[in-house]
């Protein structure tokens, strides 16, 4: 059979996990092409945090490189940006003028960093992080200078601010809200969390807008729009993603946040098939990893002609790569007014466990300082199955509930948990 054509736009995670699952379902299928608009072979993005840190050296998370994309008989053309897609004559083109024909057309895109609308954002000093070159930026200007400040307190922020704090500087991560990683945590993991970091020489200045940023050439000053202002000599966004939709939205494919797939990861024209951040699948744009993933695996699946399996949306789980902290939520763990809470503090070990259940399901999870149990909690989340015969011992964990000879009773006077509450809320 003559192979078909598959062009892949975007060398990314969700991209480069496609192209795997498809090597390995239909290794002949297709001729394949990739552009990336980055310099290299493929990396792993998420493990741009512990290089930052100072944890690994950057060598370390390079996962393909372009000798792999080689070896497969793949054609990978890197530093190339694809700016149009024509779809009468099924080929895209790149910024360079090369183009490339396809059969079947994976747009594997991701998202754009948000740059706040600011004066002064173009300033020297002023940054986003989201690639390998923003981390050669960020521990360039480390090295020279001393007071950081990130702008946003959600998962990015917190490890830059993290990875600036291991290069020594002084850091103030800025947040709009009153609690940083308001969408992962509620207010008490919050204010663990925070409590931690501030141990590590991380200053916060919460519910604060910035207004501008100040400098003749290089950034100086985070003005705020009550008129207050402290000094920074580098600044890191974090603030938010947007999916990236512009090149499909020329070529006619239906788009609104994201670009609108179903559940066989296909757009509007059935030749091209997307998936990633750029990717809205009922209704929902996604910017973790796991996710992706499953979007990958059932991409590749009907790419290789297999066409049997569908994706139906993910529950979400989260965790923080900051050393020494332990963090997991997932699910609806904040709940409402129809949902019953199962609370377990340990203050004196900062350990903090809350499981929200509905009707004997469990359906969120938020655990800090201590997650040992946060798979076998997602699993229970994932597969809805009832709860009834474990509630009372669930907060304790898996050992707990599966042990025969362990109590509920026994708990109470264990003395690693002599200051625990544990309560119905
Ligand atoms: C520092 C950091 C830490 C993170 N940590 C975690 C974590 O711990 N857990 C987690 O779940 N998630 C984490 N994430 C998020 C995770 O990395 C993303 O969800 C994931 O990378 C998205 O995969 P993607 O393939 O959709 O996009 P990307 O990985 O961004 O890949 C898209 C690629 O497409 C390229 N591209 C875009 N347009 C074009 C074009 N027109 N032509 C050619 N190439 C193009 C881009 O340059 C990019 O290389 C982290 C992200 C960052 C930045």
């Amino acid at each position: 059979m003559a192979r078909k054509k598959l062009v892949m736009v975007g060398n990314g995670m969700a991209g480069v996990r496609a192209l795997e699952e498809l090597l390995r379902l239909a290794p002949d299928r297709y001729d394949i092409t990739v552009f990336g608009a980055e310099p290299c072979g493929h990396y792993n993005r998420i493990m741009l945090s512990p290089v930052l840190a100072n944890e690994m050296d950057i060598d370390e998370i390079f996962t393909h490189h372009p000798r792999w994309y080689e070896e497969q008989g793949i054609t990978l053309y890197t530093s190339k940006v694809v700016t149009k897609i024509d779809r009468q004559r099924q080929c895209v083109i790149a910024d360079d003028g090369t183009e490339a024909h396809y059969d079947r057309l994976l747009l594997a895109l991701g998202s754009l960093p948000r740059v706040l609308p600011i004066s002064g954002n173009t300033l020297d000093g002023v940054t986003t992080y989201r690639e390998v070159r923003d981390v050669h930026h960020i521990m360039n200007a480390a090295r020279k200078h001393r007071r950081a400040v990130v702008i946003g307190g959600g998962l990015l922020g917190l490890e830059a601010a993290y990875g600036l704090s291991r290069h020594g500087m002084e850091v103030t991560v800025v947040h709009l809200n009153e609690c940083v990683l308001d969408r992962q945590l509620d207010g008490k993991a919050s204010r663990l969390l925070q409590q931690y970091l501030k141990h590590q020489g991380i200053e916060f200045l919460l519910s604060r807008q910035v207004a501008a940023l100040e400098g003749r050439d290089r950034v100086e000053s985070v003005r705020f729009d009550s008129g207050e202002q402290i000094s920074a000599d580098l600044v890191v966004m974090a603030a938010g993603i947007h999916p990236r939709i512009a090149l499909a939205k020329e070529a006619g494919l239906h788009c609104k946040q994201g670009i609108v797939v179903d559940d066989c990861l296909q757009t509007f024209d059935p030749k091209i098939y997307a998936v990633g951040e750029c990717v809205q699948h009922r209704g929902q744009v996604y910017g973790l990893v796991a996710p992706l993933y499953e979007q990958a695996r059932v991409c590749a699946n009907h790419l290789a002609e297999i066409g049997i399996s569908r994706y139906e949306g993910s529950v979400l789980s989260t965790s923080l790569k900051v050393t020494g902290i332990s963090l997991f939520s997932a699910g609806d763990f904040k709940g409402d007014e129809s949902t019953r809470e199962i609370v377990f503090f340990d203050v004196a070990d900062s350990v903090y466990k809350k499981l929200v259940v509905k009707d004997d399901r469990l359906i969120g999870a938020l655990l800090y300082g201590e997650t040992n149990d946060s798979r076998w909690y997602l699993d229970l989340i994932r597969s809805s199955r009832s709860i009834a015969a474990i509630r009372e011992n669930m907060v304790f964990g898996r050992v707990f509930c599966e042990s025969d000879e362990v109590s509920f009773q026994n708990m109470d006077t264990d003395p690693n948990h002599d200051s625990a509450q544990t309560s119905w809320q």
